[in-house]
């Protein structure tokens, strides 16, 4: 189906976070990198949460929710130090972060503010040990060019990244926190971009800027972008986290579709006539019904001593099996407040029923118990009375906002492209000056001096690739995103290789190496210089290089020419070439003598099959016409 999204007033703002490539993190010297394996320190926190942060759904509730986690830290002495366990001040910003995010906002023409104040932003879910995140805005009022059109950027703001989640177990969440005080630079859009495709666009477009400094890390997990969306008598929908570029504009879509479905629902369920006051909070207690069941999660709940608890939506059957994006339904919705709110496993609810082992008998005795009508939807929860009856309130709530339409929600992206409940919107977040860091003032030198380094904007970069170098557009295109893109221009300034080739095997070749599963990055950029220096003296030939740099990204320690000596891929000289090519003639004297037409393919095919890597085809060709033509 064909979607007209400027008709249905869709608007999309963008909030792009990438990871700075920086020697030290924000705050301290710690290596702003993460670590694998076990922990050499952990501990314990208890969270804290403050009045002001609390959800709008049930404030209440999510306040009693967020005070009985327990957070366990786990950290190593290379990425983390007293800093990120909050037992010591901040230092003073690193500057190398705060000269990148310059940068950044001056080839996004933006308003750069006079001194930098480092603020506190409530954090309440853990991931930062002191309950706060570190953030300062650093430039207003910028603009891009997408295309034709001019995106505003509204601001452009350094922060530090916060830990990472990496496990939950009942009430204990698991953070890491070595993740915790990378530099992260925000780039934040106006809502005005119109449709799937336009998103990607901008995303595209500010990627290319940040990469063009040459201090953004990457790879998957340094750049997460988040997303407002609204489309009109929808919501305004805040998505956090999505990881990859290419699933842009299929969120986007998504959300639409999934908000335009849930307003049909919304139109369906008001012209039955369901009120929100016929949601009720009243739970039945139903564990009697499936005493005997063949169902296995509710039998492992019995076998806990939990029970089974159900709650009556009127009117709504038929409503929780309709499906808002691929395979997400309004019932996954229900089962995901459920899980939010009353930290259960999910829900069962009669529009799925009889499966999962529930027999058309049960759902009988069940309907008989709660006095349902046949149009009437039922919704279980097998848990502790407490948990199952908070998972159910969550429930009924989300049937009241399905009467009302969209409910505003913070969303967080899955890996298809699709959303799931994350938690309430929370109201505009306070911010507090961080009396700990002294404010900075952007001189006329530091100014001076970025201005001076200023990197070409993207456009101009293409540009110039393609005219100096003879590049076509894709290879320009794949040399300007590389992170070789800086090598390139030295290795051709340098060497008198061919542009095209060294760019080809840059992109394309590095590609397909990483594709095999080769480690380039254990290759230097020093080394890979040398590798084309020798190429261009004609030392090496361009069919060994490929070989050579696979060898070296397994020898890291090895240098290029022990690589060519243990291959055995030196460039052979003319004398040696040429005995090669007498000693095949020689022992082909035969066809040699009858054919020297025929002779010459199959002499090629030898030499070649010998020299492969250590000569080059033409040299050899010619060389053999030569021969053979000397030959009597
Ligand atoms: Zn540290």
């Amino acid at each position: 189906m064909e979607v007209n999204y400027e008709k249905l007033g869709l608007k999309v703002g963008l909030e792009i976070h990438q990871q700075l490539d920086t020697s030290t993190k924000l705050f301290c010297n710690c290596k702003p990198q993460l670590f694998k394996g076990e922990p050499e320190i952990t501990f314990l926190r208890r969270l804290r949460p403050t009045q002001s942060e609390l959800g709008q759904v049930d404030p209440a509730a999510y306040f009693e929710f967020q005070k009985g986690l327990k957070i366990l830290y786990e950290a190593n002495s290379e990425t983390s130090c007293l800093v990120e366990m909050d037992e010591e001040p901040p230092h003073p910003l690193n500057m190398e972060a705060v000269e990148t995010v310059l940068t950044v906002a001056l080839m996004m023409n933006a308003e750069l503010v006079d001194e930098i104040h480092v603020m506190r932003k409530t954090v309440i879910d853990g991931s930062n040990t002191t309950g706060f995140q570190r953030t300062c805005i650093i430039a207003m009022n910028g603009e891009i060019k997408v295309g034709e059109k001019t995106v505003p950027i509204q601001t452009i703001c350094l922060e530090e990244d916060a830990a990472r989640k990496t496990g939950r177990e009942g009430n204990l969440i698991r953070y890491r926190i070595d993740r915790l005080g990378i530099p992260l630079i925000e780039v934040t859009t106006a809502p005005v971009i119109h449709s799937p495709k336009e998103a990607e666009e901008t995303a595209l477009t500010i990627g290319k800027i940040l990469r063009a400094t040459g201090k953004v890390k990457r790879g998957l997990g340094t750049i997460r972008q988040d997303l407002n969306i609204s489309i009109e008598n929808g919501a305004l929908i805040e998505i956090k986290g999505v990881q990859e570029l290419e699933l842009l504009p299929l969120v986007v879509k998504y959300e639409v579709q999934r908000q335009l479905n849930l307003i049909k629902i919304s139109e369906e369920l008001k012209k039955i006539g369901v009120k929100e006051e016929d949601v009720k909070e009243e739970f039945f207690d139903v564990t009697e019904v499936f005493r005997n069941t063949n169902c296995k999660v509710i039998r492992k709940a019995l076998s806990q001593n939990k029970i089974v608890l159900a709650l009556k939506l009127p009117k709504f059957k038929g409503f929780l099996k309709r499906e808002l994006v691929p395979n997400f339904r309004l019932g996954t919705e229900m089962a995901d407040y459920a899980r939010f709110w009353g930290k259960v496993g999910g829900i069962f609810h009669t529009d799925e029923l009889p499966a999962y082992g529930i027999t058309k008998e049960e759902v009988e005795a069940l309907r008989r118990k709660v006095k349902t009508e046949n149009q009437d939807a039922i919704v279980l929860v097998a848990d502790s009375p407490e948990n199952a009856k908070d998972a159910l309130k969550a429930v009924a709530e989300r049937a009241r906002q399905a009467i009302r339409g969209v409910p505003e929600e913070t969303r967080a992206a899955n890996p298809d492209g699709t959303t799931r409940y994350m938690r309430p919107r929370p109201g505009a977040a306070r911010m507090y000056p961080e009396t700990d860091i002294p404010p900075i003032k952007i001189t006329k030198e530091l100014l001076e001096k970025i201005k001076t380094a200023l990197p070409e904007l993207p456009e101009q970069k293409l540009k110039r690739l393609i005219e100096k170098y003879g590049l076509n557009m894709k290879l320009a295109n794949q040399i300007m995103d590389s992170e070789y893109a800086e090598l390139f221009e030295i290795i051709v300034k340098e060497t008198k290789v061919q542009p095209t080739t060294v760019a080809v095997f840059l992109t394309e070749t590095m590609k397909a190496l990483k594709r095999e599963g080769v480690q380039i990055e254990k290759v230097s950029k020093d080394k890979i210089m040398e590798m084309f220096r020798l190429l261009g003296k004609g030392e090496l030939f361009k069919e060994a290089m490929q070989e050579i740099f696979v060898w070296l990204s397994k020898h890291e320690k090895e240098s290029v020419q022990n690589a060519i000596k243990a291959l055995n891929l030196k460039a052979l000289s003319k004398e040696e070439l040429e005995k090669i090519i007498n000693d095949t003639i020689r022992s082909n004297e035969k066809i040699v003598k009858e054919n020297k037409a025929k002779a010459f393919g199959l002499i090629m095919g030898i030499v070649m099959k010998e020299v492969r890597g250590k000569a080059d085809a033409s040299t050899v060709s010619q060389l053999i016409r030569q021969k053979l033509s000397e030959h009597p």
